[in-house]
């Protein structure tokens, strides 16, 4: 019962737990692929505004290319090659450019031989064969048509945009603007908010210079860096020995490192563009809902824990409340009663224990294997034994219901014959059997003796004498009644008290009893009323009989010399007469006897 109850709690905090375990995780999964989509949403923005703002630089800066060679000055010096005249008549929109944007650091006139005709940002380098040095110039004077992206040159690793020149469909040069990463990544934050960092890949660059205080993870250099990311770029390196999307802890906060593509004039990648999204929110919030979770399953499971303790108190108390009441009731009833598996008893009520002298069923069981060791052989194979027909007793009872069965047992000298009915209950597994022991020797007497004198009562000698009156008249035989009454019984009671009336009543039922042959019956009619059946007797003998007995009542000294006499009726039954007439009959020569003086046999 008890291992029932914590069998209970356990599975029912189990099912809480698990509950409470799937809640939590799918939330926190949820949480997760919530944060991922942000993380990809940002990936997204932070992807989207550096295309948008390259196509812009490149909108821009061919705009710009084109202000520069419709200004036919302009035109005529760079068809005729000429560094000083171009660089005079550049300067004024070179200023404006500059004031527009100061992270343009290029502004170049290339001829279409590969030459250099004038570096605006550095006018005093011109004339080298600079296209045999950056592949983008190449494919300029080849393909003569518009180029943007980032590539090494004597300005550094820089986002350029190369426009063609054409005179009469000529291909005659290119002009081509350049601005810093630190340019890109300043329109990103503008737009975005996110600080970022472009890396680009160590194979593109060193051909000119090497990159000054830049941060090199795995093979990738970084071009630029926000003062905000420069921690955790350097965190990151110590983390990590390649570039690519990763969680950073720092300074107790989370971070998402995340990546993406740049891409030189022909689509190659050959750098990452790197920003990082703080992730404090999703991490506190699984902590707390974590705790939080872990919290209300205690509380949970605790409500749990005293409901199922108050039920199971309050179950357990009305258990216990009904096996006493159900003890209570056993105790109550007058035969013996046990409950046994078949093998042993399981328990008993108070008569079995009075009856065969134990306090307790623990005491019987000691000195007893079974009751059966009590039952003892009778005159009819109704009565028990520990073993009948190769079963033991319950089991054959329990075989046939059919049968009254009854047990003998003899305790201190005496005798009793019990009625033994059995009814089994299945419980569980088990079988039990509950069996009633019903003193049927005391029955009887009860019902069928007057307990005073212990003769046959009305009732028993009604029995008889039905049955003996059919038998006489159709055998023709002699059934003979004496029927007497005890005189002026109430003046003995009077003057010596009941207990002597008692002992008079019993005594005088005594000595007719002997007088009376074994086939006679002695009834106490009723009050100081016998009455006597004589089967097989003529009158005359019964007059004898009757007078015999008068005789010896007369003259028997009961206590202190008491004197006491009875007035008899006598009669035998007649052929036209029913049973009940002769019982008038008799009844009403009684009363002449009284009438005439008592003590006396009228006939
Ligand atoms: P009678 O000679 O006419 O028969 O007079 P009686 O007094 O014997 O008859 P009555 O019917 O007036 O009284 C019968 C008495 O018997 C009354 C009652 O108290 C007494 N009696 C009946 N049964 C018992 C009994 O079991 N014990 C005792 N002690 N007295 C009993
Ligand atoms: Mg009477
Ligand atoms: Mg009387």
């Amino acid at each position: 019962m008890k291992s029932l109850k914590l069998k209970i709690i356990f599975i029912v905090s189990f099912i809480i737990f698990m509950v409470s375990f799937v809640v939590t995780g799918y939330t926190i999964i949820y949480e997760k692929k919530q944060s991922q989509l942000r993380i990809a949403e940002a990936h997204k923005s932070v992807t989207t505004t550096y295309n948008e703002s390259m196509n812009e630089f490149v909108n821009f800066f061919q705009a710009r290319a084109y202000e520069f060679i419709t200004d036919k000055e302009i035109f005529r010096a760079i068809i005729a090659k000429n560094h000083d005249e171009l660089y005079q008549l550049t300067q004024e929109k070179w200023r404006v450019l500059q004031q527009e944007n100061s992270h343009l650091i290029v502004l170049q006139f290339h001829n279409s031989d590969g030459t250099s005709l004038l570096r605006v940002h550095q006018p005093t380098l011109y004339g080298d064969e600079i296209a045999k040095r950056r592949e983008m110039l190449l494919e300029m004077h080849s393909k003569q048509k518009l180029l943007y992206g980032f590539e090494e040159g004597r300005a550094g690793f820089v986002f350029r945009v190369l426009v063609p020149i054409f005179e009469a469909q000529k291909y005659i040069g290119a002009i081509e603007f350049g601005v810093s990463a630190q340019n890109l990544a300043g329109l990103i934050k503008h737009n975005t908010n996110f600080d970022s960092v472009f890396f680009t890949h160590r194979s593109y660059i060193g051909k000119f210079q090497e990159l000054k205080d830049a941060i090199t993870i795995g093979d990738f250099v970084s071009l630029n860096m926000p003062e905000a990311l420069l921690p955790l770029i350097n965190r990151y390196q110590k983390l990590y020995t390649t570039l690519e999307n990763n969680f950073i802890d720092f300074d107790e906060h989370s971070y998402y490192l995340t990546t993406t593509q740049i891409k030189n004039y022909k689509g190659d990648a050959i750098g990452l563009l790197v920003f990082l999204n703080q992730m404090d929110d999703l991490n506190d919030y699984i902590r707390s809902l974590a705790l939080s979770s872990f919290f209300i399953t205690l509380t949970l499971i605790l409500i749990v824990t005293t409901i199922v303790n108050i039920l199971y108190n309050k179950i357990s108390s009305r258990m216990n409340f009904q096996e006493l009441f159900s003890q209570a009731i056993l105790d109550a009833i007058p035969s013996p009663i046990i409950v046994t598996n078949g093998k042993e008893i399981i328990l008993a009520n108070q008569t079995f224990l009075l009856y065969f002298q134990y306090k307790t069923i623990e005491g019987f069981k000691k000195e007893h294997q079974c009751v059966c060791e009590y039952f003892e052989e009778g005159s009819t194979d109704e009565f028990l034994l520990p073993k009948v027909n190769d079963k033991t007793w319950t089991e054959y009872v329990f075989d046939h219901p059919e049968v009254n069965h009854k047990a003998k047992i003899t305790m201190d000298e005496k005798t009793t014959v019990f009625d033994v009915k059995l009814s089994a209950l299945q419980y569980k597994q088990e079988s039990r059997y509950v069996v009633v022991f019903t003193d049927i020797s005391s029955l009887q007497s009860i019902s069928m003796n007057d307990p005073l004198t212990g003769i046959a009562n009305r009732l028993h000698f009604g029995m008889v004498y039905e049955h003996l009156s059919v038998i006489a008249k159709r055998e023709h035989s002699d059934l003979g009644i004496i029927f007497f009454d005890i005189d002026h019984f109430k003046s003995i009671n009077d003057m010596h008290g009941h207990l002597i009336g008692d002992f008079i009543l019993k005594s005088i039922a005594t000595l007719v009893q002997h007088k009376t042959r074994k086939s006679d019956i002695l009834a106490r009619w009723g009050g100081e009323e016998f009455i006597i059946l004589l089967p097989n007797t003529p009158l005359e003998n019964c007059i004898t009989i009757a007078e015999g007995m008068r005789l010896m009542i007369a003259n028997q000294d009961f206590e202190n010399s008491l004197k006491v006499t009875c007035s008899f009726g006598v009669a035998t039954l007649r052929s036209n007469e029913s049973s009940h007439e002769l019982l008038q009959r008799v009844d009403s020569l009684l009363y002449e006897a009284k009438e005439l003086g008592r003590n006396q046999v009228v006939f």
